[in-house]
């Protein structure tokens, strides 16, 4: 997950929260939003109506980012691309088409080309002993572009089915 930090900064605005902004050993407080129809004064953080002047705190008064707010976009976003890619992926076996080809629409859609690692389950979820062989004949008909044909089988059919042919 460490790589997603460096991302972190470009979703999260300061200030977030009003606790920064009080004194040592004082109760976080947050402002009653005055531009949403509120009084702007200061209620304590867990406040859902202003007893001031009666405003109610919605989900949609809420700060607009947060650093958890940041960081399920962030896994949204790969579980979307997972998603894509796993489509493409199936769609390659359906039209006999190298993993590569899915590997390069992910690669135009996102500018980035996709991890191994989501090769997983993409196109035979506990794939049975038929799906296995089927699966084991695609990668051995598309073998033959890799430099060390067995390796790129062994290795395709690890990523994608989870299993080592040699083991
Ligand atoms: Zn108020």
């Amino acid at each position: 997950m460490r790589k997603y930090y460096a991302n972190l900064s470009f979703f999260v605005q300061s200030p977030i929260y009003e606790a920064d902004k009080i004194a040592p050993g004082e109760k976080p407080r947050k402002k009653c939003p005055s531009t949403a129809g509120g009084c702007g004064a200061y209620v304590p953080i867990g406040t859902i109506k202003c007893n001031h002047c009666g405003f109610f705190f919605t989900i949609n008064h809420a700060p607009k980012t947060s650093p958890n707010g940041a960081m399920e976009r962030v896994i949204r976003h790969e579980q979307e691309q997972i998603a894509f890619y796993h489509r493409w992926l199936r769609e390659a076996y359906r039209k006999n088409k190298p993993p590569e080809w899915a590997d390069n629409i992910f690669q135009r859609r996102f500018k980035t080309y996709p991890l191994d690692s989501w090769k997983l389950n993409a196109v035979f979820p506990n794939a049975t002993e038929e799906e296995r062989a089927k699966y084991f004949k695609y990668l051995n008909d598309h073998s033959w572009q890799s430099k060390n044909p067995e390796y790129w089988r062994s290795r395709q059919l690890e990523l994608n089915l989870g299993i080592n042919e040699f083991s």
